[in-house]
Parts: structure tokens; C-alpha cells; sequence
């Protein structure tokens, strides 16, 4: 698991012994961690996350720290990353679980290593709440119902689709199968063949899809 694998990395980087105590703490509150009951609107955790970070490490640049929104409008499966896409077939949120093992926890390890280096012993409670804000920030994207779900596959493509696209008959395909179809085969539904306009533009333009 990357978050392991990054404990033991920055373990290993930096010896001495009061940050190893420190990162021992700070791995047992983020295994324990869990979402909040109640999550706050996603851009109220941006500013939570941007004020603790700029507590902790002032001379960091504010916005770099794990951020997920880019994660919550496209297929897992286009992370090119095979434990991210395995997880993401579950449902139940284990791909937003993944994203914080994976990307998140080390981050605020190397985080932690950083603010350690500059400016010397580290207080547990400020980090823990930049940890419980960035889990939080996690949960709260606008993700599709689906990645709480079991997600359907794409008769087109036979994967699952965490974003599906659904055609004016009630089918649902890939965003990118659907337009491919549309374009090599013709305006029809690809299983019943009812006719489809020419591209679902509302959604190919909207905001979210193009990454704003
Ligand atoms: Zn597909
Ligand atoms: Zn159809």
C-alpha cells in the first residue's frame, strides 16, 4: 500500500528519534481516522484546508496539498493505476477510500516531513485536523452516486461506469463509448436502436466534464 510504503520512507529519510515518535502518533490517528458524520460543502473544506496549511507551514504553497477534485469526474479506470480501478469496482466508496491511502495519507506524510525540517518539532492536534479536513475534503466531491454503488458496466465497452451517460431510451453507456458509437455507427441507441441526437451537448459541455 503507497501510504505504507511512504511511512516508511520518510521514516527512513529522517532519523532522528522525535519524529520517528511523531510519525508512529500521526500513523495510528490516520489508520484510525474516519469521515466526519457530517461533511461541509466542499469549498468551505478548501478554505479549512488552505487556513491549517498556512498554520503549518506557512512557506508552503498553500494549494498544494491533496486535493481531489479532479479525481470526481472521470472513469477510475482512465487513472491508469490497477489497484485504484479494482477498488472503484466495489462501490460503497472504496475508490474514494483508495484515494485516501494512496494519495492522500502520503502526502501529509511528506507534508509532515517538510513542516518537521523547517521548523522543528510538531504539534499532533493541528495535523490531525488538516488530516480529518482533507479526508472530509474526500468524501464531500461531487461524486456520482455511483461510486457509492456497485457500478453498472458499459454494454459498449463491458467496464463499469462510474459516470454514466444516459440516452433519451433510459440506456446508459460511457460518455466517450457513446460519442464513439454515434460517430462510427450513426445516431441510433447502440442496444435498441432508437434514434439519439447527434451528441448529449448539455453534458459534453458542462463545467464538471471539461475539468473547468
Ligand atoms: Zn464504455
Ligand atoms: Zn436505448
Amino acid at each position: 500500500m503507497e501510504n505504507e510504503l511512504a511511512f516508511t520512507l520518510h521514516l527512513a529519510m529522517y532519523q532522528e528519534a522525535d519524529l520517528g515518535d511523531f510519525m508512529m502518533n500521526f500513523r495510528n490517528v490516520l489508520i484510525r481516522l474516519k469521515p466526519s458524520e457530517v461533511i461541509q460543502l466542499e469549498n468551505i473544506c478548501c478554505t479549512n484546508i488552505i487556513d491549517l496549511m498556512m498554520e503549518l507551514l506557512p512557506c508552503h504553497e498553500p494549494h498544494d496539498v491533496p486535493w481531489f477534485e479532479c479525481f470526481s469526474f472521470f472513469e477510475p479506470a482512465d487513472l491508469d493505476n490497477e489497484f485504484m480501478e479494482k477498488e472503484a469496482v466495489k462501490g460503497k466508496g472504496a475508490f474514494v477510500q483508495a484515494l485516501w491511502t494512496q494519495y492522500a495519507i502520503p502526502k501529509l506524510y511528506g507534508l509532515v516531513y517538510k513542516a518537521w525540517r523547517r521548523y522543528g518539532a510538531q504539534n499532533l492536534t493541528p495535523w490531525t485536523r488538516l488530516a480529518q479536513t482533507v479526508l472530509d475534503g474526500c468524501f464531500g466531491q461531487k461524486w456520482s452516486d455511483c461510486v457509492f454503488q456497485v457500478p453498472d458496466t458499459c454494454s459498449i465497452c463491458l467496464s463499469p461506469m462510474h459516470w454514466p451517460e444516459k440516452t433519451q431510451c433510459g440506456h446508459s453507456f460511457h460518455l466517450r463509448c457513446l460519442l464513439r458509437h454515434l460517430d462510427m455507427i450513426g445516431h441510433t441507441c447502440p442496444l435498441c436502436r432508437t434514434p439519439t441526437p447527434a451528441a448529449p451537448l448539455d453534458t459534453v459541455l458542462s463545467p464538471r466534464k471539461m475539468g473547468e
